[in-house]
């Protein structure tokens, strides 16, 4: 598989971007930034998109994408409760189409929902996708994405700490970790529902010791006030346990 990262932190700015990344170039996953990097005819391969929960920085791009797509249809997948927090904030017709019901722009439906339940696999577009749930401040999924070839990545999502439930049922060969707090930021992050270095290596360890082997890391969704000190603390880190961590930025392309 090979990703494409678009945007890998939680605030926008010239430059940087809210959190996406592409998957063959067709599977898109997280909705940030997917009209602002992409040209149109980039958007247009774009067949399906994965969400992982309702916050704004994820789901931002869903209604400027689909105003740029409108002649065919783009699949959302989502939980039901990510779905239901993109129809009442950001497709409600209020201040833009509502562009997944029929009625509201051109006599069709732009965008399909399509709901996914919590450990039940699905087929998409010749990939596998597992969702996980994951501890977040509102209900939040993490997903394993498996190739037609048999390769499997994990993306978390926003999630806090404890994830030896998470890592039980999954087997990836390359993981996607969220990394939002430095440090000494522990209690916020675990409070919101997020990682910082100290516990990411904590979930690292569970990781190892549940599955028997490391899977490589890439993170995103970092905080661009704390980038230099996430970075410093990561790789401090990463030397003294030995795991195989590396932050993507935007424009990032990695096979996995
Ligand atoms: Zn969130
Ligand atoms: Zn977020």
């Amino acid at each position: 598989m090979r990703i494409r990262f678009l945007g890998t932190h939680t605030a926008e700015s010239k430059s940087t971007r809210l959190v996406s990344f592409l998957i063959d170039d067709v599977m898109a996953v997280e909705a940030g930034s997917l009209t602002s990097e992409l040209t149109f005819s980039e958007q247009q391969r774009i067949s399906t998109i994965l969400l992982s929960h309702g916050h704004y920085d994820h789901i931002r791009a869903i209604p400027s994408l689909a105003f740029n797509n409108s002649h065919r249809t783009i699949k959302v997948f989502a939980i039901p409760e990510t779905l239901k927090v993109l129809s009442s904030s950001l497709l409600n017709g209020a201040v833009y189409p509502n562009f997944a019901d029929s009625g509201s722009y051109l006599g069709k439906s732009v965008l399909e929902l399509c709901p996914l339940e919590f450990l039940q696999p699905v087929e998409v577009e010749g990939y596998r996708i597992l969702p996980v749930p994951v501890g977040h401040s509102m209900p939040a999924a993490g997903f394993e994405i498996a190739s037609m070839d048999g390769r499997r990545l994990f993306y978390t999502g926003d999630t806090g700490p404890d994830l030896s439930d998470v890592w039980e049922k999954i087997q990836p060969h390359h993981l996607i970790a969220e990394m939002t707090f430095p440090n000494r930021l522990a209690q916020m992050a675990r409070d919101t529902g997020h990682l910082c270095p100290q516990s990411l290596a904590g979930e690292l360890a569970a990781f190892k010791r549940i599955k028997g082997y490391l899977p490589d890391c890439t993170l995103i969704h970092i905080m661009p006030q704390f980038e230099e000190e996430i970075r410093a603390e990561i790789e401090k880190t990463a030397k003294e346990f030995h795991l195989p961590i590396a932050f993507a930025s935007e424009g990032d392309v990695i096979v996995v």
